[in-house]
């Protein structure tokens, strides 16, 4: 270890006993060697085992609806649960570090099948501009940022984008019966995804409705493939 490594390890101990780290998961004080959550937190996260079987639930959503190469999520997220825990943090408490951590586990967990698939980009699904300006970020992208470090793969965060609402009241009324979710996204001209093969990112899945329409703008007409993984399945 350099004098430099030591020298940075000692004030981090210094400062930990000034402010102890504490689990996201469970609130008891983290041992060394221990990141974001405790370790009977690690063993305790309710890992959904899917990995990229095909007809896992995930995939089953989608369904009839769009065509995708797979689809999967990491942990169950059941109200109260663990997992809440840890999103509520992330989303509203500014942890960011714990969408990175996760997406890196995610993608430790599922390499080999990573490794397999040779996505191309990855990438997620907008935020809501309003909802950006209030949290300042979007939680997703944090996910994807850990997700894309630990499986090599480059991550573009503006390759889908809202469109702007332009229309008056009065157009908005008339086109209202026939406005659906993929008029609401579309691809960023800047970049060339033609035959490439996208890997969309999400936090928490439960209707799928935003990820089909953000999927079928991608296969619309690049010949591209879209998988998609959420970090949580919303079980009701
Ligand atoms: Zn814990």
């Amino acid at each position: 270890m350099s004098i430099k490594q030591s020298t940075i390890n000692i004030f981090k101990d210094v400062l930990h006993l000034i402010y102890p780290r504490i689990c996201a998961g469970c609130g008891t004080p983290l041992v060394k060697n221990e990141d974001i959550i405790c370790l009977m937190c690690y063993i305790k996260l309710p890992r959904t085992g899917f990995n990229l079987d095909k007809d896992n639930p995930i995939e089953k959503i989608f369904w009839g609806r769009v065509e995708i190469e797979f689809a999967s999520s990491f942990l169950y997220f059941r109200k109260e649960g663990l997992t809440q825990q840890l999103i509520h943090q992330l989303k509203y408490k500014n942890r960011q570090d714990i969408g990175i951590f996760l997406g890196e586990l995610f993608a430790l967990e599922i390499k080999d099948l990573m490794d397999e698939k040779k996505i191309d980009i990855i990438t997620t699904v907008p935020l809501h501009p309003a909802k950006l300006l209030k949290r300042g970020y979007n939680q997703s992208d944090s996910i994807a940022q850990g997700f894309a470090a630990k499986s090599d793969v480059i991550f573009i965060p503006d390759l889908i984008i809202r469109n702007e609402n332009t229309s008056t009241q009065t157009l908005k009324k008339r086109y209202e019966r026939w406005e659906n979710m993929a008029d609401k996204f579309s691809l960023n001209s800047k970049y060339n995804i033609e035959n490439k093969k996208i890997l969309l990112i999400d936090d928490v899945i439960t209707t799928g409705a935003t990820l089909e329409a953000c999927s079928n703008i991608i296969v619309k007409d690049s010949n591209t493939k879209i998988s998609l993984l959420s970090l949580c399945y919303a079980v009701h």
